[in-house]
């Protein structure tokens, strides 16, 4: 199963997308943040084409936790130590947009803005100081594309992240979050730039698996419904000029799809 978040006659709503006769079909709709997902079965019952509605970011996370450094491959090619335990960092809310909206370069106050694919991981349960041998998957609420967008010039200057990995529009999310997806098991994540392979990467390359990346946050924050998680990303990350075209696909979640533009 698969959700969205879409707006259709100026109303925003989350949208359960079922195949119905061979098209993409938002089913139910629901206005908050979905918890699981029984939460569309007693939802609105609508018959709206996917197609049809303007698809919006599928998540309204009240942060969004990335994790630093977790594929071997890519924390050499920027030349930085391996981590022995996860580093993580966080991309303001105003970071996120949709698939189809523009990332726009500060190209006044950076002179090399990167993508960086990743898998991203939706919360669907409150989550606080988990215990060692707690199973992490009832938390989880599905998966989906994360683009974690970070000015690389700023990134080395300014020594932390806040600013380099904080610009609006930094933080393209989606199309949609699928589910029964297992990322321990290998998901393949792919980033190409005008339709040119950039990163082909898996997660079972992953220095920390997912289980120890949620126990590893969930010590430090609580974790709400519909926060993100991206999970760190692959090696082959590269700049973004204006006119590109940036996509991030993730196996069973589809391509989330970004133009680049200068801010000014
Ligand atoms: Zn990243």
């Amino acid at each position: 199963m698969s959700y969205c978040r879409f707006q259709y006659q100026s109303v925003a709503r989350y949208g359960l997308i079922e195949n119905v006769r061979g098209v993409e079909t938002i089913t139910r709709t629901r206005a908050t943040t979905p918890r699981s997902w029984s939460d569309f079965e007693g939802a609105d019952r609508t018959d709206l084409p996917l197609s049809e509605g303007r698809l919006l970011s599928p998540v309204e996370p009240s942060k969004v936790v990335c994790i630093g450094r977790n594929y071997l491959e890519h924390a050499k090619e920027l030349n930085h130590p391996i981590p022995t335990e996860p580093l993580i960092f966080l991309k303001p809310p105003s970071s996120v947009i949709a698939t189809g909206d523009a990332i726009r370069r500060p190209n006044k106050l950076s002179q090399r803005v990167d993508y960086e694919g990743e898998l991203g991981v939706v919360i669907g349960q409150r989550c606080y100081r988990l215990r060692e041998a707690e199973d992490v998957r009832p938390y989880i609420l599905g998966y989906t594309c994360v683009n974690d967008v970070t000015a690389r010039d700023l990134q080395e200057k300014d020594g932390q992240w806040t600013r380099a990995k904080g610009f609006d529009t930094f933080c393209p999310v989606g199309p949609l979050v699928a589910e029964n997806l297992d990322p321990w098991k290998g998901i393949s994540v792919q980033t190409r730039v005008n339709g040119q392979l950039r990163q082909n990467g898996t997660t079972v390359d992953f220095l920390f698996p997912l289980d120890v990346l949620i126990h590893f946050i969930s010590q430090v924050m609580t974790l709400e419904a519909g926060d993100l998680i991206a999970t760190g990303t692959p090696v082959g990350v590269g700049p973004l000029q204006p006119g590109d075209s940036v996509e991030v696909a993730v196996e069973g979640v589809g391509t989330l799809r970004n133009p680049v533009l200068n801010l000014e």
